[in-house]
């Protein structure tokens, strides 16, 4: 017994391993619960994701490049799993000031993750939001981890990467951002560069 077998439970009690069997099994039989539940279905969306990914680059690279390593996409499970967590409520400013409106820091960290993955070559395997993201007006930073695809420009795509951020969260968010700080792990590190 570890403490990852306990980490591993959504707040529903569906543990990733669940998840993961299912999607394995296409979804067959259905399963009411993790077709209703939104905590469910937006694991299984990441799960979908990273498993998508996986094979990408499987297909794309099995002749030249070796496979990502297993640590890597460990990182990127515990990370989609802190995700999963609501965290902190982030208020949203109202014009009524009796009308209270807040979205959780998972579901921020879950749309600045979309976003970012929906950018050709670029893939998120990390985001965070620091500072005092619950109360309104303060300043906070964002710090994204991401990987992009090898031999794509990386200033690029982590112009683009920083617009879409800024974006996404100017539309769905009240955050006062003051950066958006950007660390690019390339997914083929283990590569000798030999140019
Ligand atoms: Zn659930």
């Amino acid at each position: 017994m570890t403490a990852h077998d306990h980490d591993d439970a959504l707040d529903c009690g569906t543990t990733i391993d669940q998840l993961s069997d299912y999607l394995d099994r296409d979804r067959t039989p259905r399963d009411p619960h993790i077709e209703s539940c939104p905590d469910c279905l937006n694991a299984l969306e990441a799960l979908e994701r990273v498993g998508r990914l996986s094979r990408d680059l499987i297909d794309a690279d099995a002749a030249e490049l070796p496979a990502p390593p297993e640590s890597w996409f460990e990182r990127i499970f515990t990370s989609i799993q802190e995700e999963l967590r609501a965290g902190r409520s982030l208020p949203i400013s109202h014009p009524d000031p009796r009308v209270q409106i807040t979205v959780t820091e998972g579901a921020v960290r879950a749309l600045l993750r979309d976003s970012g993955d929906a950018i050709d070559g670029v893939f998120i395997s990390r985001t965070e939001i620091v500072g005092d993201a619950e109360t309104l007006g303060a300043p906070v930073e964002i710090n994204l981890t991401a990987s992009v695809r090898f031999g794509t420009s990386i200033q690029h795509l982590t112009d683009e990467l920083r617009e879409v951020a800024y974006a996404a969260l100017a539309k769905h968010t009240d955050l006062n951002v003051v950066a958006v700080n950007i660390s690019v792990e390339d997914i083929h590190t283990d590569i000798k560069d030999v140019s």
